[in-house]
């Protein structure tokens, strides 16, 4: 996959202030609060800075955690997972592959088949319907 690189500047640009302080400055959208909350819609959940396909809607699941929860990404090098050591707790930070924008965290307690639970801000992504095109972001 080619990586989409580009400058805090110019990100700033293309970004909501929400959008830009999850993804770029890995902020926390409040639980309970994304627009993503228990929709089923079918289709697939894109990076919300890049288009880069993440998530199916029929890998979302409800976690009752607050936020968007899937069960596996589209696939293995749709995201990249980095140690997390911040608020004295040992994470699994999820970003997107592509962009390297901020998506949220994994954890092992989810429902099979993977028994992994990829908590996600809604702020941080898009739905895209089943059938639509791709909107992939260029530089
Ligand atoms: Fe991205």
């Amino acid at each position: 996959m080619e990586k989409l690189r580009l400058s805090d500047d110019e990100w700033r640009k293309r970004l909501s202030p929400d959008e830009f302080r999850v993804l770029r400055q890995h902020g926390t959208e409040a639980p309970w609060g994304g627009c993503f909350l228990g929709t089923k819609e079918p289709g697939t959940y894109v990076c919300a800075g890049c288009g880069n396909p993440l998530f199916k809607s029929g890998e979302k699941f409800e976690s009752g955690t607050g936020w968007p929860s899937f069960t596996q990404p589209v696939s293995g090098d749709a995201v990249s997972e980095y140690e997390d050591r911040t608020y004295g707790m040992t994470r699994t930070e999820v970003r997107c592959a592509r962009c390297e924008g901020h998506l949220g965290h994994v954890f092992p307690d989810g429902p099979p088949p993977t028994g992994l639970r990829y908590c996600i801000n809604s702020v941080s992504m898009k739905h895209v319907p089943e059938g639509a095109p791709i909107p992939l972001v260029e530089a």
